[in-house]
């Protein structure tokens, strides 16, 4: 009984439609999955509905940037609620920031001689939250570039001619606006922004979780954060962080995630959202 809690379909920088990602977590024998798109739930419906066909359990999600004490952090939204105003209200203007983000990369290309109109990278990327993936992918489509890697090497990575920042909410911003669409909010990949040392901080700010299973996570990684999260009292999570098949075999099936963890996640989401209902008689966890 296994759960992946980190994936990204073609609604942001992943390649499989939610249906083809649905399809093959139940060939990995996973039973539960959640789709955690960047800066997106738009992909929530098809992969809902996919996974009750096919008998997976189903955990909407999204995956923010944010920032705290100056370091980019990933924060993952998990089962929201994918009609809240105010969420989705948010989620099209951090998807607006991309598109800026996106024109001002092609740009900086220009001004190095390597035309790619930004049209270009929008009508490849087809989802309303494009990425440098896409702005890598265009490179290679357009053959400016033999690999993605290289795209990323020669242009894209922080500090190269074509990079440009990101746009980022203040950490607490993000856990509370996660919260507040009956979410819980979980640190992703800590490893990925040397993040641990703000671990502390982020659980005073409210933070549920920590993303402990990760593909990027060496054994030692997975131990000190479950020891980090026993220490803070944060919930456990893990994933794969597929992005699909751009990079060689899909990651999908590479995190087994014990059931059990997702059970725990259930159960601190029905205590935030009965300590959330006026009236209710339920302590405080
Ligand atoms: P963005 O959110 O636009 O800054 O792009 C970040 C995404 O780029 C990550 O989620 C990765 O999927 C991808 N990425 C980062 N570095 C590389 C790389 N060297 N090669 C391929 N993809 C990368
Ligand atoms: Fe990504
Ligand atoms: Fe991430
Ligand atoms: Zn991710």
């Amino acid at each position: 009984m296994f759960a992946d809690l980190h994936l990204h379909s073609h609604f942001s920088d992943g390649t499989f439609a939610p249906e083809e990602m649905v399809a093959r977590a139940r060939r990995c024998g996973l039973i539960a999955v959640a789709l955690t798109d960047h800066d997106s739930v738009e992909g929530c419906e098809r992969m809902r509905a996919a996974c009750a066909a096919q008998g997976l359990e189903f955990v909407p999600g999204t995956e923010l940037t944010a920032e705290l004490h100056g370091s980019e952090v990933h924060i993952l939204g998990y089962y929201l609620d994918i009609t809240h105003r105010r969420l989705l209200t948010e989620l099209a203007r951090f998807q607006r920031a991309r598109q800026d983000r996106i024109r001002e990369m092609c740009a900086r290309l220009q001004t190095l001689n390597v035309p790619l109109e930004a049209e270009t990278v929008f009508a490849l990327a087809r989802c309303n939250s494009p990425g440098r993936p896409h702005v890598a992918r265009s490179l290679v489509a357009a053959g400016h570039c033999r690999t993605l890697d290289e795209a990323f090497e020669r242009f894209l990575k922080r500090d190269r001619p074509a990079w440009v920042p990101k746009a980022r909410i203040s950490a607490r911003e993000a856990i509370a606006l996660i919260h507040e669409a009956g979410g819980l909010a979980v640190l992703a990949h800590p490893v990925l922004n040397h993040a641990d040392h703000l671990i502390p901080a982020l659980a005073a700010e409210g933070l549920d979780g920590l993303e402990c299973f990760h593909t990027k996570h060496s054994e030692p990684d997975t131990q000190r954060y479950l020891a980090l999260a026993t220490q803070h009292g944060l919930l456990v999570t893990g994933g794969s962080d597929c992005h699909g098949d751009s990079k060689g075999r899909p990651l999908l099936g590479s995190i087994k995630l014990p059931y059990a963890y997702v059970e725990a996640l259930q159960a601190a989401r029905r205590r935030r959202a009965r300590r959330r209902r006026p009236g209710s008689r339920a302590a405080p966890a």
